[in-house]
């Protein structure tokens, strides 16, 4: 007998989650399935993003900086250590722990909202009078029927031709997030987003990390001015990068592994490594899915093919999350998943793409919203920038973390704020000012005139948005 929801949603991670709880505060009757498993066999809703994604890495980011910090950092206060040791079972352990509090926070969320939960795989069964047939295999085999259906089943990692994920010495980010002892060497693949923030992880605990880039530059997405800056400081920390690397063989049948490219000039190299992550990128996820069961449309790259408010080509299904088009980030995935839900309940749910924020956790961290200087010149736009230096901010020498600066970049004419760029401390949470000023099309003097506290690493966004009138007071 097929259980009757008003909204389906496919897939547990910040997507999926969230549009079911939105759906169900709208006052829907909401099942949420999701297949991801625990190691005990258990649920474990949350995604990519809880499992082996946002959660993990940012916990290992921060074991691994309290160990640089203990290392390299405390005599500076006057604090000595002898003996100074990683447990590095005991950081995974840990990290383990963190991921489960979030895997049971959104068991109980469920609850607390009335939203069914259905641990297997959900696929497409078909089409029916008013709505479509979803097959539940799982701890328990079901059929749902909803007239909504929600798909945000995410994305995996993508692994070089020829060299599939053994998680043992060639790494996605699963295998990135689970080693058990800190390798000598660990190589590298792609400079972005999780090939820094996994390179910092293990170089701080003592591993020589090479970075291996196709692209011929650093953090093409990025400012840059901030990719320049970011880079000097990865590098005097000992992270090295190669870029313009064109990979030709990975080879992990002996003891580690050995790659082999070509270097920017053009010349045949090797890298032998004990473990190698390879972080160049995630494809849109359908296995299981079945789209083809009710026409559910995909593009050449397996993304689910959506407008601009997550409609699929079949009435009452959307898709939301990294398996659309748009940036692969959980924020960007939860936005679109409440937006749906208010949309299926006839609101005008909105996700403005232009302020999205971007976050690297790295230290320095990097984050920006809006467009970069290079982006401003490409599209002809006159602008002014201001910008700030950390070491002129008093927060920061007391921290003892003068790296970096706050950029603002303005237009021309009118003043209005088009992008701000962050590389130094605490960057990720000093983004959120830029971001409400662009949602509220604040100008910079808008920042200029607003009182900061003192002594604070916002002072620092003050003092980029003054000197955009060229009127810093501090530098
Ligand atoms: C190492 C790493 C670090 C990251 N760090 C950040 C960060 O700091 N900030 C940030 O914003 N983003 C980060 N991301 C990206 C972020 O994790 C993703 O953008 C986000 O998880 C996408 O959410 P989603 O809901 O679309 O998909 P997912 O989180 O991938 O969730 C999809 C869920 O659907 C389930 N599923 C799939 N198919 C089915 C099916 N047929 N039936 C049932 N269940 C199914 C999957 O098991 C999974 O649980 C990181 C990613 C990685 C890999």
């Amino acid at each position: 007998m097929s259980k009757q929801f008003d909204v389906v949603v496919i897939g547990g991670g910040p997507g999926g989650y969230i549009a079911a709880i939105r759906a169900a505060q709208l006052g829907f009757q909401v099942a949420c399935i999701d297949e991801w498993k625990n190691d005990k066999g258990g649920p474990a809703p949350g995604g990519t993003c809880t499992n082996v994604g946002c959660i993990p890495s940012k916990a290992l980011l921060q074991s691994s900086e309290h160990f640089e910090q203990a290392a390299h950092h405390f005599g500076d206060h006057g604090i000595t250590l002898d003996n100074l040791k990683m447990d590095v079972a005991k950081m995974v352990g840990r990290k383990n722990t963190v991921v489960k509090q979030n895997n049971d926070g959104i068991l109980y969320l469920f609850k607390k909202n009335k939203v069914s939960f259905f641990h297997g795989r959900g696929s497409f069964a078909k089409a029916v009078e008013g709505g479509y047939e979803i097959a539940v295999a799982g701890a328990a085999n079901e059929t749902l029927t909803a007239k909504n259906v929600i798909v945000a089943t995410g994305s995996n990692a993508r692994a070089l031709p020829g060299a599939p994920f053994d998680e043992e010495k060639i790494l996605s980010n699963d295998g990135a997030l689970r080693i058990g002892a800190v390798p000598a060497k660990l190589g590298v693949i792609g400079s972005g987003v999780i090939g820094l923030e996994m390179g910092s992880v293990w170089r701080r605990l003592g591993s020589e990390v090479t970075i291996l880039e196709a692209m011929p530059s650093f953090l093409a997405a990025a400012d840059e001015g901030v990719a320049k800056e970011a880079l000097k400081a990865f590098q005097k920390q000992g992270l090295k990068f190669e870029f313009g690397a064109k990979i030709s063989k990975v080879d992990a049948s002996g003891e580690g592994v050995v790659i082999s490219y070509a270097n920017a000039k053009g010349e045949e190299q090797t890298l032998a490594v004990d473990k190698l992550i390879v972080s160049i990128g995630r494809v849109a996820n359908t296995i299981g899915l079945n789209p083809e069961a009710v026409g559910l449309q995909l593009d050449e790259r397996g993304m689910i093919v959506v407008d601009a408010d997550c409609k699929t080509n079949l009435p009452g299904v959307w898709a939301v999350g990294d398996v659309v088009r748009g940036p692969m980030l959980a924020h960007k995935a939860e936005e679109e998943g409440v937006a749906v839900a208010e949309r299926i309940a006839g609101q005008h749910g909105h996700v403005n793409f232009a302020t999205i924020p971007w976050v690297i956790y790295t230290s320095p961290e990097i984050a920006w919203v809006g467009r970069t200087e290079q982006q401003l010149k490409a599209d002809g736009v006159a602008y002014k920038a201001g910008q700030f230096p950390f070491m002129a901010n008093g927060r920061a020498r007391a921290l003892g973390d003068t790296t970096g600066f706050v950029k603002f970049l303005a237009d021309a004419k009118t003043d209005e704020i088009l992008g701000v760029h962050i590389v130094g401390p605490f960057a990720s949470e000093l983004i959120s000012e830029a971001v409400v000023a662009m949602e509220f099309k604040a100008s910079a003097e808008d920042i200029a005139r607003i009182c900061h506290a003192h002594p604070s690493l916002s002072e620092a966004t003050k003092e980029a948005a003054l000197a955009v009138d060229k009127r810093t007071l501090n530098f």
